[in-house]
């Protein structure tokens, strides 16, 4: 199938890859000529587990190309997938449809027979009637219909979760759209689950899923905050609640608070979109409340650790929102680092892919490691904020060597607090 894919960021970069591995003649079309350029000079332009392989494999076959011009990406494509930003809106929190509007509009006049357009980017509960209308009206003759397509992988998890997903769901109004879908998504037929639905359920699935997932951890924050209350050890309670098939264990750790470019924008637009609505969404609204109120928890834990030293040095091993990626967006690691620095702390940080992405964020305010040594030397207390692999594997006895006072703040539960104590760090955990 020939397939066009608007925007080559997160999604839109892991889905075309791995549509061109699956053998679809994929082209990628993107407004940043930097990000194109780069592209097509073969430097991949984020980091994912497992994509830069795909993406050479691809190239050199010649099944994915890269593009500004959206006349090229378009005018022979028999399906078109929407992958731009939905960001909130500065004021309101809605979704802010600028990029799909402006790519709807800009595909509109290349349109040549029969195209299905679907849109994997995170969009309001009747968009795909609005895209319709603003293809229809800039080209009243194209032969189109417009599908909900959401996209549910994992960042850090991409290319896994683009051959593995637990569900693929499409919101289709016609027989004829659907049939491109089922084509697309043949290579999975048998081992995927897929469900298809109205176009305004689907693109509900994505927002009440994400904001389900967002109170689950904030949910076992709050947890957390008891059992720190009480003597109880919220690594024990999680156990024992995951073990229930009715709640499973996943997105039960508790933390600094969720983050990344989803979750934190997902649940202000349902909320937005509820209150359009007039329907009460109380839990969305407590987790959205919660989730901010956490990350300052944090950086005061962080302060309390070294109250009363002068001029303390902070080491934070951790800025991207999770492991297994680059993405700084909405991350509560750099959250709690701008808390800190309104605090006037002296910061230096360390993580394995996300100082690029980082340094472009909070740019000289801190100093950057080469490693956890060096990140932790001279440090007054050592703050754990992103749950890398690669942290827990640090050698408790040499940075107590290298560090002035032997503080962890350690907001992953990464570190086994008894080898902590045994090491001589005064430790805090979350939830114990
Ligand atoms: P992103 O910001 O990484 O990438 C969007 C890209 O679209 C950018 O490169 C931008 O230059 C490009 N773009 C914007 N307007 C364009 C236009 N008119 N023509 C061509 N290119 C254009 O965003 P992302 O993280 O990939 O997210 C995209 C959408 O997918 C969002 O709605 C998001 O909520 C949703 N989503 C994201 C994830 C995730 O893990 N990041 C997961 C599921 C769903």
């Amino acid at each position: 199938m020939k397939v066009g894919i608007i925007g080559t960021g997160y999604v839109g970069l892991p889905t075309g890859v791995g549509l061109a591995e699956l053998g679809n003649e994929v082209v990628c079309i993107d407004r940043e000529p930097k990000k194109i350029d780069a592209l097509k000079a073969g430097k991949i332009t984020l980091y994912e587990d497992g994509l830069e392989e795909l993406f050479h494999k691809n190239v050199k076959a010649g099944r994915i190309k890269f593009t500004t011009s959206m006349k090229e990406g378009i005018e022979n494509a028999d399906l078109v997938i929407i992958a731009v930003g939905t960001p909130p809106h500065p004021v309101t929190k809605e979704a802010d449809m600028k990029y799909i509007h402006a790519a709807a509009t800009e595909l509109a006049e290349y349109l040549q027979g029969y195209t299905v357009i679907a849109t994997k980017s995170t969009v309001p509960v009747g968009t795909g009637d609005d895209i319709e209308a603003l293809i229809s009206k800039k080209n009243p003759f194209a032969d189109f219909d417009v599908v909900s397509l959401p996209e549910f992988l994992r960042e850090g998890f991409a290319v896994h979760d683009f051959f593995h997903p637990d569900r693929i769901v499409v919101g289709a109004n016609t027989e004829k759209a659907r049939n491109v879908i089922k084509e697309l998504y043949k290579p999975f037929e048998g081992k995927t689950q897929m469900l298809f639905v109205k176009r305004r359920s689907s693109e509900t699935i994505k927002y009440a899923s994400n904001a389900f997932l967002a109170i689950k951890i904030h949910y076992i924050n709050e947890m957390a905050n008891f059992c720190e209350k009480t003597g109880a050890d919220i690594t024990e309670v999680a156990k024992g609640m995951g073990l229930d098939s009715r709640i499973g264990n996943r997105f039960l750790n508790p933390g600094p608070g969720y983050g990344g470019s989803c979750f934190p924008k997902d649940t202000m637009a349902m909320s937005y979109m509820a209150r359009q609505n007039d329907v009460d969404m109380t839990l969305i609204n407590a987790a959205i409340a919660g989730n901010t109120k956490r990350k300052q928890q944090m950086a005061e834990r962080i302060l309390e650790a070294v109250k009363g030293i002068e001029n303390p040095k902070i080491a934070v091993l951790g800025l991207a929102f999770k492991d297994g990626t680059d993405d700084c967006r909405e991350s509560p690691a750099m959250e709690i680092v701008y808390n800190l620095l309104e605090h006037k702390a002296n910061i230096t940080a360390y993580d394995p892919k996300a100082m690029g992405t980082a340094c472009q964020l909070v740019g000289d305010k801190i100093s950057y490691a080469d490693d956890m040594y060096s990140c932790v030397k001279d440090a007054d207390v050592l703050a754990i904020l992103t749950e890398w692999n690669e942290f827990k594997s640090l050698d408790l006895n040499l940075a107590s060597t290298l560090m002035r006072h032997k503080n962890i703040v350690d907001c992953r539960n990464l570190i086994n607090a008894d080898e902590a104590k045994k090491s001589g760090f005064v430790y805090k955990g979350i939830g114990k």
